[in-house]
């Protein structure tokens, strides 16, 4: 049984600032990025505040003509998976604070924060974009799917449980698990509902949307590169969880997820023209063993190390500093307003 992690004291000038364990430690509470147990976790904050942005700067004007023209069934999906979305970073905005809570690290509560924040941006977004193409009947209907529709509901049944308990029963173990969850999500959970999004871009509709989920995108990679870092440092820490039985969890975790968001991906994208299925499985077991290198493990999907879903490439595979994404190419001509008065450029 793992102990229980104790909230932590704000400040204590008994301690010292730089952190003695990232949970379950001793620190005062003064953070100074120049004196970390982790320098590297300085990296990880320049690059996550890097990426600031917000919903309203995204002009919406041609997905507002657009939605209606939509085919039923991209209507369907577009609601859904908006629905979707906000189970996933509505929770994401409270773990990111809880974690932090219980982290002895003042760095690791300063990037959750800027993760936390942005965790609501996302979710704030859903609402923008809704309620910029539809009434409010079926803004609300869509924000409903999360506690209605069974697929839904047993595909994150074991996010809710791994996060619930963790508030319940803070201990190492479930800190681990929660981060385990958290990559899950961040680098998981959203992929389809990203891939129906960029399907519809790449046929020049709701492309105000995509740009949206574009700088979503961006973000999420961000978040699980850091949480990714977080969990194997922990581990390092902790290494009594170190287990052959823990990383079977964890491989089994990565299994029934890939399961269950292959089983919401048929249920959800069926019927959209221009998504193979088959290809979308793939796209799912490829981020599956992407997310478990990164966590430190082995690949579990033998033939799944390089991207199948080609055309999605050009929207996702590009995010780094090095390339422009496709958005940002486009923005200039019509999506972000704030580019039109020139801001990013200074
Ligand atoms: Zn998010
Ligand atoms: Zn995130």
């Amino acid at each position: 049984m793992s102990t229980v992690l104790d909230k932590v004291v704000i400040l204590e000038p008994m301690n010292p600032n730089k952190s003695t364990a990232l949970f379950g430690g001793k620190a005062s509470g003064i953070l100074n990025w120049n004196d970390l147990a982790y320098p590297h976790f300085y990296n990880h904050r320049e690059q996550i505040r890097a990426l600031f942005w917000r919903a309203s700067e995204v002009d919406m004007s041609a997905d507002i003509k657009q939605f209606p023209n939509l085919s039923n069934e991209e209507r369907n999906a577009f609601l859904k998976i908006i629905g979707l979305l906000a189970t996933l970073d509505g929770p994401q905005t409270d773990i990111a604070a809880r974690i932090s809570h219980y982290s002895t690290d003042p760095s690791v509560k300063s990037i959750m924060a800027t993760i936390a924040d942005q965790e609501s941006e996302h979710n704030h977004s859903y609402a923008y974009v809704l309620s910029s193409v539809t009434n409010l009947i079926e803004q609300n209907e869509s924000f409903e799917t999360g506690r209605k529709d069974e697929i839904l509901l047993k595909r994150n049944e074991r996010i809710m449980e791994v996060y619930n308990e963790f508030a319940a029963n803070p201990s190492i173990l479930n800190v681990l698990k929660a981060t385990v969850y958290t990559s899950l999500l961040e680098g998981l959970f959203f992929y389809s509902g990203f891939a129906f999004f960029y399907n519809l871009a790449r046929n020049q509709k709701m492309v105000g949307t995509s740009t949206m989920i574009s700088y979503i995108n961006r973000d999420e990679l961000q978040h699980g590169r850091f949480i990714s870092d977080l969990f194997r440092a922990t581990l390092a820490e902790n290494p009594e969880y170190n287990t052959k039985e823990f990383t079977d969890w964890v491989y089994d975790q990565f299994r029934h997820s890939v399961e269950q968001e292959t089983i919401w991906s048929r249920y959800v994208l069926g019927e959209i023209d221009g998504i193979d299925l088959v290809e979308m499985e793939g796209y799912i077991k490829y981020r599956a063993n992407k997310m478990l290198r990164l966590l430190g493990l082995s690949d579990i999907y033998e033939d799944y190390t390089d991207n199948p879903m080609k055309w999605i490439r050009a929207y996702v595979d590009n995010f780094d500093d090095t390339k422009t994404d496709f958005f940002e190419q486009k923005s200039r001509q019509y999506t972000k307003t704030s580019d039109l008065n020139g801001f990013d450029e200074l």
